[in-house]
């Protein structure tokens, strides 16, 4: 028998990181010590109250059971509390709130929802690659909206041809940036509101950094800008700021209608998140907030470090306010794929290659700061020892 794909898979973009996959392997083989800074993967654990909550609850009979797909009422009211202490902003948490099995489910699924066949959906390059492939996989046509350094990252929502912003459906925007580590301003959101006003385009934000930011830098919500509730939604995860990417769980909050239709294509899909998981969502929601502070420290500090280094190696970086992330522009003469692959053969340094995330990300590398500090004097060290 002839196993063949269907065309939604075919159609993908060969796999970008193969290649350094590749030679991540000859490099392991070799016997060399790798230092991993490719993957957005938090290498801390999650905080112990939030496990001790899970575990009550995975011993209550009650949780065994399918749960409603679209959340537990007292998670989707713990979101409302915490984003009226967070942001100030009201959320009917029956109508406005619906959990998710990690954020990534809601950006995937979302497409579904609204997207017909060649309908566009607006997306940025460089962005989490989610976007384009739930929109692909609904039927949609990306277009891609260029993430440069001269506009901070945001995009240009000016140069977005006319037939363009009329055939768009959905843009999704993500503020602090994955992979940039960009941040938005008000400015940039009103625009955002006033284009989607203007396009009748709904506005999906994801928000998985707004609480991985720094020297006391707190992320604005989308919704707390005049009129964004009437025009999109906001994805939250906790995944990154109570260290659960495992446990899979996150939400989506805002416009009412958006909020309803993603929760019906769920309700055909999924019967919801794990109970316990929920209620330890909850726990980390509701409880002692100490434990995100602690991660802003841990991850400033290896920050500052990173960004030490690579001044000190003649790159050329920012210091980033907000995400785990640096995006570092590569050296003269060098591609990404160039840099990415000097920093593994010369240096043992995993780092992800800025085309992968669209081409407007070429001529960077993404450097995630998910090892310890130690770790990351050792990378400044062989970094430096390179010559560059
Ligand atoms: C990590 C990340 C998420 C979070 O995904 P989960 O499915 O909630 O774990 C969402 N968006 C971006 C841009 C991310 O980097």
């Amino acid at each position: 028998m002839k196993i063949e794909k269907a065309e939604r898979l075919k159609r993908l973009p060969p796999y970008l990181f193969k290649e350094i996959d590749r030679q991540k392997e000859e490099v392991r083989a070799k016997g060399m010590d790798i230092i991993d800074l490719g993957v957005g993967d938090p290498d801390l654990p999650t905080p112990p109250h939030i496990i001790e909550a899970s575990q009550r609850a995975a011993s209550d009979p009650a949780n065994h059971r399918y749960p409603s797909y679209s959340g537990m009422h007292d998670f989707n009211a713990a979101v409302a509390r915490w984003y009226q202490r967070r942001f100030g902003v009201e959320l009917d948490p029956g109508e406005e709130v619906v959990t998710l099995i990690g954020s990534k489910e809601g950006i995937a699924h979302i497409p579904l929802a609204f997207i017909d066949p060649g309908d566009v959906v607006l997306v940025a390059s460089p962005g989490y690659p989610v976007y384009h492939i739930g929109t692909q996989f609904a039927g949609g046509e990306p277009y891609y909206m260029d993430l440069l350094k001269e506009n901070g990252f945001l995009p240009d929502l000016k140069v977005i041809s006319q037939e363009s912003a009329q055939k768009a459906k959905i843009m999704f925007i993500n503020y602090p940036n994955n992979p940039t580590a960009a941040v938005a301003t008000r400015e940039f959101f009103e625009s955002v509101v006033a284009f989607a006003e203007e396009y009748n385009v709904i506005v999906c934000h994801d928000a998985a950094y707004s609480e991985m930011a720094f020297d006391g830098f707190r992320p604005m919500s989308f919704l707390e800008v005049q009129g964004a509730k009437s025009v999109g939604i906001e994805f939250h995860s906790l995944s990154k700021t109570y260290n659960m990417t495992g446990w899979r769980i996150g939400f989506a909050v805002g416009c009412t209608d958006v909020i309803n239709a993603l929760g019906q294509v769920k309700s055909n899909i999924d019967s919801g998140a794990f109970q316990a998981v929920q209620i330890a969502g909850i726990t980390a929601l509701e409880g002692d907030q100490a434990c995100v502070e602690e991660m802003r420290q841990t991850y400033a500090e290896r920050r500052d470090i990173l960004v030490a280094g690579l001044h000190a190696a003649g790159l050329s970086i920012e210091k980033p306010r907000a995400t785990f992330y640096l995006w570092v522009e590569v050296p003269q003469g060098y591609t990404s794929a160039g840099f990415a692959s000097l920093l593994l053969t010369e240096a043992g340094i995993v780092t992800t290659p800025g085309n992968g995330f669209g081409a407007a990300g070429e001529g960077y590398v993404r450097m995630a700061l998910t090892v310890d500090r130690d770790r990351i004097r050792e990378a400044v060290k062989r970094i430096e020892g390179i010559g560059l």
